[in-house]
């Protein structure tokens, strides 16, 4: 009878043990679930916190190209700026980094800028390979993971780069205004290397920097119609005042002379007259192409001074042989034809000449000698050289 009750005592604890078991066994598959959850949680909070300080880093580097931009118009840093942020920012330093500018006249590519991570690999392709001309024959961004897997491209095509392995690449071109002005390219031996937000950053970064790139184009162009006369795109006299005072300062430290001539057309309101003013401007764009010509060798500064009036400085060069030159170039205008309607046409110059340090050691002095002197040879019966 003991033994009956202790048995069934000993049943009903064991139960109820058992019970308390389960249950805790339960609680506890709750809590490690609850656990998990929490780990899971925290550890895509980590990635969001990440992804968004580099987020942050990324568009704070974007406020430092475009403060760097504003600060300058020249192309030359422009495109160092970009290529420099990109090749560190989106390519880790590794790989490639090209800049291409589309040339204005040719509206073909031409290498502009690179970096490199090797810094002894030569860029073959100077107007760009199969993926730089896809970009600028669809005006749109590129992203290729695998050269070799990617279908719009034949491999076979590309082979002939030779040295340079590329396998993933992105491309972005520069447009600003409807104006195809460039593409920027990042490529790497190593397939996979760039995805999706890569190429959204460079697309961010070329499209950031696009306005610059055109405005300093704006830029060049107009400083060399300050520079260059429209006529016959020789230096217009206020440039070549600056270059002729830079001139006198290096002959007077090297202590070596230089000549001025200042040559005038013979009768040309005669000529315009005669054949129309039309074909005066191509008398002065064809003088002006063989004055370059004939001075090529000898470093000249040369300008369009006024109307029919040319000044041309000739560094290390003293009176007498700027005379004989001057001689030779007389007869050599005087020979050469200009064809109007079938009809051969020509002019005759005379040119004035004074020389550095012989005639005068500042400018304006110079001017008016040679000035004088070319006047000299007009009175004398024009077509000849005067030395003052
Ligand atoms: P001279 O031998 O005394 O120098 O006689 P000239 O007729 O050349 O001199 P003048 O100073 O009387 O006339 C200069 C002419 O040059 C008048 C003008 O029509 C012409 N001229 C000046 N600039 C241009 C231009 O851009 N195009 C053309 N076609 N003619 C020009
Ligand atoms: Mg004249
Ligand atoms: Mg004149």
């Amino acid at each position: 009878m003991f033994y009956g009750v202790n048995a069934v005592i000993l049943s009903i604890l064991f139960r109820q043990n058992y019970r308390r078991k389960h249950k805790l066994g339960i609680e506890i598959e709750g809590l490690q679930e609850k656990i998990n959850l929490a780990v899971n949680e925290h550890s895509r909070e980590l990635k969001n916190q990440s992804a968004v300080e580099k987020k942050i880093l990324l568009y704070k580097s974007l406020k430092d190209i475009l403060e760097k931009i504003n600060r300058t118009l020249d192309l030359n840093s422009i495109s160092e700026i970009l290529t420099e942020a990109a090749f560190t920012l989106i390519a880790n330093n590794k790989g490639s980094c090209v800049l291409y500018l589309v040339d204005n006249q040719t509206y073909k590519l031409g290498l502009f800028k690179t970096k490199k991570e090797d810094k002894n690999l030569i860029i073959k392709a100077k107007e760009g390979d199969i993926f730089d001309l896809w970009v600028l024959r669809h005006a749109s961004p590129l992203l290729i993971e695998d050269i070799r897997k990617d279908f719009r491209f034949d491999p076979e095509k590309f082979r002939d780069e030779g040295e340079r392995f590329v396998s993933s690449v992105i491309s972005a071109p520069l447009i600003s205004d409807h104006k195809f002005l460039g593409i920027l390219r990042l490529d790497n031996p190593t397939a996979g290397f760039y995805q999706q937000h890569d190429l959204r950053f460079l697309v961010t970064i070329c499209d950031l920097v696009a306005v610059a790139l055109e405005n300093s184009e704006l830029f060049v162009k107009t400083e060399n119609l300050a520079i260059h006369d429209s006529l016959t795109s020789l230096y217009t006299r206020g440039y070549f005042l600056e270059r002729l005072r830079e001139e006198l300062k290096r002959s007077a430290r090297q202590n070596k002379p230089f000549s001025l001539l200042m040559l005038d057309i013979d009768y040309f309101k005669k000529y315009n007259d005669k054949f129309g003013h039309t074909a005066g401007d191509e008398v002065l764009r064809s003088l002006s192409r063989n004055l370059c010509e004939y001075l090529k060798d000898l470093s000249p500064i040369i300008s369009r001074f006024g109307g029919e009036e040319f000044c041309i400085a000739i560094p290390h060069m003293d009176k007498k042989e700027a005379y004989d030159l001057s001689q030779n170039l007389c007869a050599s205008v005087e020979k050469t034809k200009v064809i109007l309607r079938r009809q051969e046409t020509g002019i005759t110059v005379s040119i004035g000449i004074a020389a550095f340090p012989h005639d005068a050691t500042d400018i304006d002095d110079l001017i008016t000698k040679a000035d004088r002197a070319m006047y000299e040879a007009k009175k004398k019966g024009r077509n000849r050289p005067i030395a003052a």
